[in-house]
């Protein structure tokens, strides 16, 4: 597909946008999307401010597909639909893991983050509207409550601006900890986290969360972050060491936490991981799932499979939409401890990923609910 510049006024022809011919663009797009087992994919275009985004629908059965929408100017229209794609799916298997009845979606909206416009958000927020519901969105990348708040007079398809529970990162913070304490236990036998060394990569809204509370734990905190201030921040607050982003991977730690960018697990970062476990709430972190999914395993490095670890953003706006109490919001993110043992115990028995066991947990609990449905 055909680069994208960012900040250029782009334009998409019907029919003359890439070098391939239709048919091979259907070829490779309907191939992708099976192979993927997406439900739906729109391609949407505002003829009038000429701006582009995918909103795709991975899998509904078990409810309206919820996932929030990111902004970005991609490298090309191909990186744009490989990342809603794989996100998608992401989030179905992250509602399945977690318990939540709601399917798996994402959106991105292809554009230069300084183009962000109420005209932009309202028309996207049409194109949401039309799907009447059966998909629900929040904020990701370079939209934050407010670009919500004005998608929202649009459609009342949108989730995550009340800000229940501190945030979505607030939530995803704690439900990364509980996470980490269950790995702890599995892996190392360990109760009490007292002691133990964590290197945590990027300490933005999650990360310094994350930082909180293993410092309230007892815990010997390495951080760091591309801006350097974040991470003198923690230093001041918990007394953490920082060091390079470089350096972060080969520290002699027991736990690495990435909580920064995804594919940072891969060929040339997973042999100098000295830490056991990895416990962090960075989305995609396998650039590949099988390849660097059995790298780790080889290595006999624990790895949390990120879309559990991490779904306390998903429980937080799932439950500021259907109005639960922070208590039960609490309930669900301890859920995430208990689902973490059950996979892990999954892949050891049936000598399996974790990335694995937790892909099979997630599609025997939505095929379960497809049989229910037929059956009702
Ligand atoms: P954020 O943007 O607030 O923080 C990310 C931090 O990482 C920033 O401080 C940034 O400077 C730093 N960073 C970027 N590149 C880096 C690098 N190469 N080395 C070191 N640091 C780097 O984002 P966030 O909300 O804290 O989310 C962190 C990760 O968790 C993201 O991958 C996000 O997709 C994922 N996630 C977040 C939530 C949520 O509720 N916010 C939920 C699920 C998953």
């Amino acid at each position: 597909m055909r680069p994208y510049l960012s900040g250029e006024k782009h334009h998409f022809p019907l029919a003359t946008a890439t070098s391939f011919s239709y048919e091979e663009i259907r070829v490779k797009l309907f191939e992708t999307v099976r192979e993927m087992g997406h439900e739906q994919v729109l391609f949407c275009h505002d003829k009038e401010l000429d701006f582009t985004a995918i909103i795709a629908l991975h899998d509904t059965s078990l409810g309206s597909a919820m996932g929030a929408t990111r902004l970005l100017p991609y490298a090309s229209e191909e990186d744009a639909l490989r990342d809603v794609l794989r996100l998608s799916r992401g989030m179905t298997y992250k509602a399945a893991c977690a318990n939540i009845p709601v399917g798996g979606g994402k959106a991105v909206i292809i554009a230069n983050p300084e183009h962000k416009n109420e005209e932009m958000l309202r028309a996207y927020g049409r194109f949401v509207d039309r799907l009447k519901g059966r998909f629900i969105t929040g904020q990701d990348m370079n939209i934050c409550p407010e670009d919500v708040r004005t998608m929202g007079r649009e459609t009342k398809y949108v989730v995550g601006v009340a800000e229940r529970a501190g945030g979505p990162a607030v939530t995803t913070g704690l439900g990364v900890f509980l996470g980490l304490k269950a790995a702890v236990e599995y892996k190392l036998q360990k109760q009490d986290l007292n002691g133990l060394k964590v290197a945590v990569q990027g300490v933005g809204n999650v990360g310094k969360n994350l930082c909180n509370h293993l410092h309230k734990n007892g815990v010997e905190i390495f951080v760091t972050d591309v801006d350097k201030q974040r991470a003198e921040e923690i230093k001041n607050l918990y007394g953490a060491t920082v060091v390079s982003p470089n350096d972060i991977y080969s520290l002699d730690v027991d736990v690495f936490a990435p909580c920064a960018m995804g594919a940072i697990l891969n060929s040339s970062t997973i042999p100098s991981i000295k830490a056991s476990i990895i416990a962090g709430a960075a989305n995609n972190q396998l650039e590949h799932e099988q390849i660097h999914g059995k790298m780790l395993e080889a290595k006999d490095i624990l790895y949390c499979p990120d879309y559990v670890i991490n779904a306390g953003g998903l429980i937080n706006v799932y439950n500021e939409m259907i109005d639960a109490s922070d208590e039960e919001t609490v309930q669900q993110l301890n859920n995430i401890y208990d689902t973490l043992l059950e996979i892990f115990s999954k892949a050891k028995e049936e000598g399996i990923t974790t990335h694995e066991a937790s892909k099979r947990l997630a599609e025997e609990r939505i095929m379960n609910a497809r049989k229910l449905k037929v059956a009702a």
